[in-house]
């Protein structure tokens, strides 16, 4: 594939800024790429990694005559930075992002870029639970969906273009409002997040002769849950900040669900119980069917 960008600048380049960085090198998308974090380590790293051409601990340097902008910093750090580099912003670029809620990155955002840049908000439903420029690998995206949600005077070419990344990191693309995105984004893996935080939590407080027995015995289930609870704290953190009402929503109707099967243990109701479990193996059914079962690893296609 041509070129797409001539000078691509990253605020941000963990995780998710380094693989998108990374499919930018392999494929030639990129003419320069500038990554921008506050520490040394991390801009060392991008350099020793052969992931990012300059480096920067400025935004305003970072993102002079950039005609793509990747925002890819913890979310409640959005509004902030575009407030920052919203003057300095090329005429014509593209600025997107890639965080894990919509909406309030977009009110946080939006206000502060000047007309003539194009907003493309976009969010990969791809990830590990690692952190940082060394975790990240190009396949992560491969085979995910990458969810955009441009606003109704978002730039059509602008869209296209951003797309067209998203395409060649291998992604499926949907475009969709972002407060739907919110919404569906809280049952798929706000809540899923919420509940693995808990139930690890929930076993970190037990007394510790049992608290040995559930490492040494994890692999009954607990193991799958320590994975997700793993998950970068800070990143967490601004999730549940920034979207409060969809969470708070589905958490109640987890709770009555959860009261429900509560109800039907105590009462000795084993249809219930098995009504319920035989259709939720069958979801599983339909995750593996959408090729959405296993995670992508470095190297794999
Ligand atoms: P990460 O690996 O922790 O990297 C975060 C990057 O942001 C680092 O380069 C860090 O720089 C920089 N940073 C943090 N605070 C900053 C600040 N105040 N100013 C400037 N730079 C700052 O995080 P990530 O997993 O890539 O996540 C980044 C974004 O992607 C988040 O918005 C998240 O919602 C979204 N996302 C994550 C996943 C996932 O699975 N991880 C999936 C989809 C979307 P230093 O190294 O210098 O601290």
């Amino acid at each position: 594939m041509a070129e797409l960008f001539g000078r691509v600048a990253f605020i941000g380049i963990g995780l998710i800024g380094s693989s998108m960085a990374r499919v930018m090198k392999r494929d030639k998308l990129a003419g320069t790429i500038v990554a921008c974090a506050r520490r040394k380590e991390t801009l060392d790293a991008c350099l020793k990694l052969g992931i990012a051409d300059e480096v920067t601990p400025d935004y305003v340097t970072a993102v002079k005559n950039a005609d793509l902008v990747v925002i890819a910093t913890p979310i409640s750090t959005n509004g902030e930075i575009a407030k920052i580099i919203g003057p300095h912003l090329k005429p014509g670029a593209i600025i997107t992002d890639v965080g894990s809620v919509k909406q309030a990155v977009i009110d946080a955002v939006a206000p502060h870029l000047p007309k003539g840049v194009h907003f493309v908000p976009a969010h990969p439903l791809a990830g590990t639970e690692h952190s940082g420029p060394e975790a990240g690998f190009a396949e992560v995206f491969q085979g995910r969906w990458c969810i955009l949600t441009p606003l109704s005077t978002t730039d059509a070419a602008a869209v296209e273009k951003v797309t067209a990344f998203w395409r060649a990191a291998g992604s499926k693309i949907q475009t969709m409002q972002a407060l739907h995105h919110d919404k569906v984004l809280a049952i798929t893996s706000h809540l899923p997040h919420l509940i693995a935080f808990t139930i690890v939590g929930t076993a970190d407080d037990l007394a510790e002769d049992l608290k040995q027995e559930v490492i040494q015995y994890s692999a009954s289930g607990f193991r799958d849950f320590t994975r997700i609870a793993a998950s970068d704290p800070v990143m967490w953190r601004d999730i549940f900040m920034n979207n409060r009402e969809a969470v708070l929503e589905v958490l109640q109707r987890f709770s009555e669900d959860l009261t429900a099967l509560q109800r039907a243990i105590r009462r000795g109701d084993g249809d219930s119980l098995e009504k319920l479990f035989a259709r939720t193996r069958a979801i599983r059914r339909g995750v593996i069917d959408a090729k959405q079962a296993d995670m992508p690893k470095p190297g794999s296609k």
